[in-house]
C-alpha cells in the first residue's frame, strides 16, 4: 500500500503535466501519513505512527533520521519551528526552536577589523556563525505537551540506520561535489569524502557510529544530554577553538537555551483560517500579508500560471517583502507592529497600490501604525536562496498534525562536525551591519537574540477549526513565495496537494520576478517584461511537503525538486 501511495503521488505529477486537473491525482488515504524530504525519514515516522505514536512522536523520529541522511539540511545541531494541531482541542500551537546568539555576541560579530561586513562564507565557515541549537529542546517541549510514546523509544530507527549505514543519495552526492568548504574542515572531510578527496559516490553505504552513539545518549538522558555534559563540552570546544574563525558560544549559552511556545499567527483567507509561525520568523507575517492583499483580487477567475495571476501575486509579494525589510525581527527584542501589519484595513490599502496593468517596480514599506516610518526599526533583507533546510508534515491516526521546518541554515551549516552531526551557521541570518543610515538595524546581532528567519510552517483550518491542509518548504526567503503559491493552489484553484506543489514557481522578493527554469512559467517572460517586471529565469529549489484533508481522506504531496516521498498505510 505504501508503494502504491508513492506511485499515486507520481501519477498526480504526470496528470498535472498532461493537464488532467479534474482527476483526483494524489495519494489519498485515511492516514496516518508522513510527507518528508527523504524516504528513510518518512519510514521512521511511519514506524512510530504504526506503533501507536502521535504526530509529535513521529516528528522526533523523522528529525533524528533527517540529521543522518540529509545532513546538508537539518539536524540536532540546528534550529526549527513546529506548528501543532491538536484534534482534541482543535487548537494550533507554535513551538519556537530557533537558535539563540551567545551572551558574548555583540552587534559587531560579523564586522571585520576594518569595520566592514565580513564576506558571507568567511562568516559562515567556522565557530563564529554557530548559535545555540534549538531543535532538541523544542521537540522535548512539544513532546511534553503532546507525546504519546516514551521519548527514549523514538530514536531506534535513526540509531539502526546510523549503525548499519545508508546509501548516499544523488542530492547528497551533488552537494558534496559542489561544496568548497566542507572539505576544509577535518572531521567533516573524514566523514563525507574518500581518502583521495573525492566526494562519497551515490550508493556508498555511509555508517555514522558517532551519531548513533549521540542519539543513544539523547534517547536515554533526554535533550539535556546535548545542552549540558560531554556533548555540550565538545560543541563548545569545537566552536571556540576553530583556528581561523572561532565563535563565542559557551556552556552557559547551551545550558540556558530555551525553546518557546508561542501563539500561532492566524488570519482569515477565503473563508478559511491560515495559521502560521510568528516572529522570529518573517515567513508567517509575509505569507499572511500576501494572502490578505490577494483577497482583494478574484484569483479564482484567473487561470493558474496565467500572466494576470503571476503579476498580481508577484505585486502582492513585493509589498509584503517591503514591510518585512522594514519591520520584522525577533519580537523579544524589537517592537514589530504585527497586528497592524495584518489588519484588514491596512492590507486593503496596500492592495490599492496594485495596478493589474503595470508593475509598481520597487515597493516601499507601508505605515501600518499610521505614522511616519521614522523611529521604526529597519531590517534590510540580506538572505538568499539555499539548498539546505527541510520541511515535513505528519498526520497521525487521531488527526493531530505536525508541520515543521528545520534547518542548519546554509548547506552543511558551519561545516563543523561534532559527534556525528553538523553545527548550524544560523547566526548569519542576522544582519551583518548593525546600523544603516545612522539607525540601528532591527535584525542586528544581540546577546540571546534569535536571528530573523523566513521559515513558514503552515496549517490551514476551516471555519469550524477542522484541518484543511498543512504545508511548508525550505528555500531561504523564497520559502514565502513557495508556500503562498501552494496555499493559493489548494484554496483558490482547488488543486490536490501534489498539483499545488508541482505548479511552476514564480517568486518576487521586491526585486526581480524569478521564474522557474524549464517550466511553463519561464514562457511568461515576454508578457511580464511588457508589464514592467524585471524577469530572471532560474532554478527555484523548493522542498514543499504537505498534506490536504479531503472528504475521501488524506491527500499528500512531495516536492519533485528534492528527494521526498509521501508514505501512508
Ligand atoms: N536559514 C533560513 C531561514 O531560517 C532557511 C534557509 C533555507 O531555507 O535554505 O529562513
Amino acid at each position: 500500500m505504501r508503494r502504491l501511495s508513492l506511485w499515486l503521488v507520481r501519477l498526480g505529477y504526470l496528470s498535472l503535466l498532461f493537464g488532467c486537473l479534474a482527476i483526483p491525482a494524489s495519494a489519498q488515504d485515511q492516514g496516518p501519513m508522513v510527507a518528508a524530504a527523504n524516504p528513510h525519514a518518512a519510514e521512521a515516522g511511519m514506524a512510530v505512527l504504526r506503533a501507536g505514536g502521535g504526530a509529535v512522536d513521529a516528528a522526533i523520529a523523522v528529525q533524528a533520521v533527517l540529521g543522518l541522511v540529509e545532513p546538508q539540511s537539518s539536524g540536532i545541531g540546528g534550529g526549527a519551528f513546529l506548528l501543532h494541531y491538536s484534534a482534541k482541542d482543535k487548537a494550533v500551537h507554535a513551538y519556537d526552536g530557533r537558535e539563540m546568539a551567545p551572551a558574548a555576541a555583540a552587534p559587531d560579530l560579523f564586522l571585520g577589523p576594518d569595520g566592514k561586513p565580513l564576506k558571507f562564507y568567511g562568516a559562515v565557515v567556522g565557530g563564529r556563525s554557530v548559535g545555540a541549537p534549538g531543535v532538541l529542546r523544542m521537540l522535548q517541549m512539544a513532546h511534553a505537551d503532546h507525546g504519546q510514546r516514551p521519548w527514549k523509544t523514538l530514536f531506534g530507527g535513526a540509531i539502526d540506520l546510523a549503525e548499519k549505514g545508508f546509501e548516499v543519495s544523488p542530492r547528497l552526492n551533488f552537494l558534496l561535489t559542489r561544496d568548497k568548504h566542507l572539505r576544509t574542515q577535518v572531521s567533516a572531510r573524514r566523514y563525507f569524502y574518500l581518502p583521495d578527496g573525492a566526494p562519497l559516490p551515490v550508493g556508498h553505504v555511509l555508517v555514522n557510529r558517532a551519531y548513533g552513539e549521540t542519539l543513544r545518549t539523547i534517547a536515554e538522558e533526554g535533550a539535556d544530554a546535548l545542552y549540558t555534559g560531554a556533548i555540550a563540552r565538545d560543541i563548545v570546544e569545537t566552536v571556540q577553538s576553530h583556528a581561523g574563525n572561532p565563535g563565542r558560544l559557551t556552556m552557559d549559552d547551551l545550558a540556558g537555551y530555551r525553546a518557546v511556545k508561542r501563539d500561532a499567527l492566524c488570519r482569515p483567507y477565503r473563508g478559511h483560517r491560515v495559521c502560521t509561525m510568528p516572529p522570529p520568523t518573517s515567513g508567517g507575517i509575509a505569507t499572511l500579508q500576501i494572502l490578505g492583499i490577494l483577497e482583494h483580487f478574484p484569483l479564482h477567475t484567473m487561470a493558474p500560471g496565467s500572466v494576470e495571476a503571476v503579476h498580481v501575486i508577484s505585486e502582492a509579494s513585493r509589498l509584503a517583502f517591503a514591510d518585512r525589510g522594514q519591520y520584522v525581527a525577533d519580537t523579544d527584542f524589537v517592537d514589530v507592529p504585527v497586528t497592524a501589519m495584518l489588519s484588514r484595513g491596512y492590507l486593503g490599502s496596500r492592495a490599492k497600490q496594485i495596478d493589474p496593468a503595470r508593475s509598481m517596480g520597487k515597493a516601499r514599506a507601508g505605515t501600518p501604525l499610521q505614522k511616519k516610518g521614522d523611529g521604526l526599526p529597519w531590517a534590510p533583507n540580506s538572505d538568499g536562496a539555499l539548498p539546505s533546510t527541510s520541511h515535513f508534515t505528519i498526520v497521525d491516526g487521531q488527526g493531530n498534525i505536525v508541520s515543521m521546518t528545520t534547518s542548519v541554515e546554509n548547506a552543511f551549516g558551519s561545516r563543523l562536525m561534532v559527534r556525528g552531526f553538523l553545527l548550524n551557521n544560523q547566526l548569519t541570518d542576522f544582519s551583518f551591519r548593525p546600523e544603516k543610515d545612522g539607525r540601528p538595524v532591527a535584525n542586528r546581532v544581540e546577546p540571546g537574540k534569535r536571528p530573523r528567519s523566513s521559515m513558514s510552517p503552515t496549517i490551514i483550518l476551516d471555519q469550524q477549526d477542522n484541518p484543511v491542509a498543512a504545508v511548508g518548504s525550505p528555500g531561504g526567503s523564497r520559502i514565502i513565495g513557495y508556500v503562498t503559491k501552494t496555499i493559493i493552489g489548494v484554496l483558490d484553484w482547488n488543486m490536490s496537494m501534489q498539483q499545488a506543489i508541482d505548479q511552476p514557481h514564480f517568486v518576487n522578493r521586491n526585486g526581480t520576478t524569478d521564474l522557474e527554469q524549464g517550466t511553463a512559467a519561464a514562457r511568461l517572460e515576454p508578457a511580464l517584461t511588457a508589464l514592467g517586471h524585471n524577469v530572471r529565469v532560474r532554478t527555484l529549489n523548493s522542498g514543499l511537503h504537505g498534506i490536504r484533508f479531503t472528504a475521501t481522506g488524506l491527500d499528500g504531496g512531495a516536492d519533485p525538486r528534492r528527494e521526498g516521498v509521501v508514505l501512508t498505510d
